[in-house]
């Protein structure tokens, strides 16, 4: 397993990860899949359109909307603040995506990328990149 940092710079926050993962991935002697994975409970991974910078602030914003900051949430003793909105956020896009490889290489789509989903910015991250025989 490696394992990749980022500090992330906004509350709720894409980041576009695919060139570190594919860099942590190293040689991969012939593995069948790549899982990336956020061991954060305000965190997320996801894989969405890369080539468009706006198709991730679209993201940003409709999972804001989706699930509003203002409801009664119960979830508001947490050493890092009242965070109920960002543990449901995280828990709508996932902690993991697995990709197939194709030599090595991520077998991603034409416009794909993997997203790092921030949900409780800014912080130092952690994502772990695992080759799957
Ligand atoms: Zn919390």
């Amino acid at each position: 397993m490696q394992e990749i940092t980022l500090r992330t710079e906004r509350r709720t926050q894409l980041v576009d990860i695919t060139t570190q993962v594919q860099e942590a991935l190293g040689p991969t002697n012939g593995a069948a899949a790549a899982l990336v994975y956020v061991p954060h409970t305000t965190a997320a991974v996801t894989i969405n359109e890369g080539a468009d910078p706006a198709v991730a602030r679209d993201l940003e914003s409709a999972l804001e909307k989706v699930v509003d900051d203002d409801w009664e949430w119960k979830h508001v003793e947490d050493p890092d603040g009242p965070n109920a909105p960002s543990h449901i956020r995280s828990s709508l896009i996932s902690p993991q995506v697995l990709v197939p490889l194709d030599e090595g290489k991520l077998a991603l789509g034409t416009w794909q990328g993997i997203f790092f989903c921030e949900f409780d910015g800014p912080r130092e991250r952690k994502v772990y990149v695992t080759a799957l025989g």
